[in-house]
């Protein structure tokens, strides 16, 4: 498949993109997860991004499609792929326009998660991540606890809260994807590849999806 995830942050794209790899081998490329290993690396990349990053402010449109041009002629990305958390803005969408056309690409579909705000808060603040880079196991507080010293259960490091994750970064995040990425879903309904899924469980979402691109 060749799919965007579209869903605020905390709307579940990393789980959905992951039930989804499962499915037909496609590749999960999050744009978040490439800044956050170029931010522990110390790259230049890195280095430019932490500071938006931590601020929760959108990464600059130019490093994100260097990121990206590169990422998507990966020999990986042939079978499929499930962008999460790209595009985030209007000039990404364009440009990843261009670039698929240019590589002669066609996207099977645009996935809109949908989830009500007090769901998305709740989830983002009782989120922890398991510090170590290698593993970086997700936990929350509510639903799935670490150890009661607070280490990982599968690597025994501290389980800590993402410096975007604070509450008042969250609520910037969702004020920027308000402001910066809503404006997409109409972008890809223009495009006629735009299919909106009410997601509060993962698992059902998924099923949906599966359906949908098989119809
Ligand atoms: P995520 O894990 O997708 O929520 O991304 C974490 C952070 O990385 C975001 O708050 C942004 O600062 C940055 N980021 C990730 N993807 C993008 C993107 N496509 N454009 C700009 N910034 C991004």
């Amino acid at each position: 498949m060749k799919i965007i995830l579209l869903g605020a942050p905390g709307a579940g794209k990393g789980t959905v993109a992951k039930l989804l790899t499962d499915y037909d081998g496609s590749v999960q490329i999050s744009t978040g997860d490439i800044l956050r290993a170029a931010v522990r690396a110390g790259s230049d990349l890195g280095k430019e991004a932490k500071g938006f990053m931590d601020r929760g402010d959108l990464v600059p449109d130019n490093l994100i499609m260097k990121i990206m041009e590169s990422r998507l002629q990966e020999p990986d990305c042939r079978k499929g792929f499930i962008l999460d958390g790209f595009p985030r803005t209007i000039p990404q969408a364009e440009e990843l326009k261009n670039l698929l056309s240019k590589l002669g690409i066609k996207l099977d579909m645009v996935v809109n998660l949908d989830v009500p705000r007090e769901i998305i808060l709740d989830r983002l603040t009782t989120r922890r991540t398991c510090s170590n880079p290698d593993c970086q196991e997700i936990y929350n507080i509510k639903t799935k606890p670490a150890s009661p010293d607070g280490k990982c259960l599968k690597c025994g490091s501290s389980v800590v809260q993402r410096d975007d994750e604070t509450e008042e970064a969250i609520t910037y995040r969702l004020e920027t994807y308000n402001k910066k990425t809503a404006p997409l879903a109409f972008y890809y309904e223009k495009e006629s590849l735009l299919k909106n899924f009410l997601s509060i469980s993962s698992t059902d979402t998924v099923e949906a999806v599966k359906k949908a691109l098989n119809r």
